[in-house]
């Protein structure tokens, strides 16, 4: 983790706990991972709910009283408000929490999602004062027939089109490869250090060496607390997009050996 950049543990909880079960979950992790986090300055922490569940969320997030915590959505639609039947709007979202997950590999496969469309919602993220969590990441066929580079090239130069210089400097990439997602078999650190200095180096041609420099790069796919480690100690890799192990206490453990391997 290069030490300039404050490095990111994120949790997507996917479509897991409603919010009876998001309020005993934040419950008991919530005061931990603030006392956690209270030991540095260079690891933040985002929690992304099912949207019914980031009310509750936030409520309970505000009784640590911590700001290292943050609140993320998975998903919005890019317009304002009007007549977009079950979306829900960046200002919508903006009452309450400061991130969001865009792109997400389940998103692009299960709703279609293209990357067009997910540089409208980008754009409209930062437009409303949102943080995007843009998540590119190529398949195992792609992966197996050496196609990774042209796949996040693509990805990249559609999806994170026309930011200003500001925004460039803001947003956060997850590089998960999508034969890591949910399947146990993470990629090393290695190969997903390889990408991850890939996508700064694009990034660099796309919006300048200021904007690469400050560029937040997490990587996601299985990760756990058993291989954390090595991902956080790589000096490319900026922290984690954790999915399966962010809804289980794990996600303390996976926050706690970062801690150790930042300090
Ligand atoms: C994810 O959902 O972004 C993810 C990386 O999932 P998992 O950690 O379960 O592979």
């Amino acid at each position: 983790m290069a030490q300039q950049r404050t490095a990111i543990i994120a949790g997507n909880w996917k479509m897991n706990y409603g919010p009876k079960q998001a309020a005993s979950f934040t419950q008991e992790i919530a005061p931990r991972l603030a006392a956690l986090l209270s030991q540095t300055t260079s690891l933040i922490s985002i929690l992304c709910p099912p949207a019914i569940s980031l009310p509750i969320v936030r409520t309970i997030l505000e009784q640590t009283g911590s700001t290292k915590i943050e609140l993320g959505a998975q998903n919005m639609y890019y317009e304002e408000q009007g007549a977009f039947t079950g979306e829900i709007s960046p200002t919508m979202l903006r009452e309450i929490c400061s991130d969001v997950i865009l792109g997400h590999s389940e998103r692009r496969t299960y709703f279609a999602e293209s990357d067009e469309l997910i540089n409208k919602k980008t754009l409209a993220a930062f437009k409303y004062g949102l943080r995007p969590i843009v998540c590119i990441g190529e398949n195992l066929d792609q992966y197996e027939h050496g196609q990774t580079q042209e796949i996040i090239r693509s990805q990249m130069h559609l999806s994170l089109a026309n930011l200003s210089a500001q925004q460039a400097t803001e947003l956060v990439v997850a590089y998960e490869p999508i034969w890591a997602i949910g399947t146990g078999k993470a990629a090393t650190a290695e190969i997903a250090g390889d990408v991850i200095h890939f996508i700064r180096t694009l990034y660099q041609k796309m919006y300048g060496p200021e904007a690469a420099a400050t560029l937040r790069i997490l990587y996601g796919g299985s990760v756990t607390s058993a291989n954390i480690s090595e991902f956080m100690a790589h000096p490319d890799i900026d922290g984690a997009l954790v999915g399966g192990a962010s809804i289980k206490p794990d996600f303390l453990e996976i926050v706690s050996k970062s801690l150790s391997v930042i300090q």
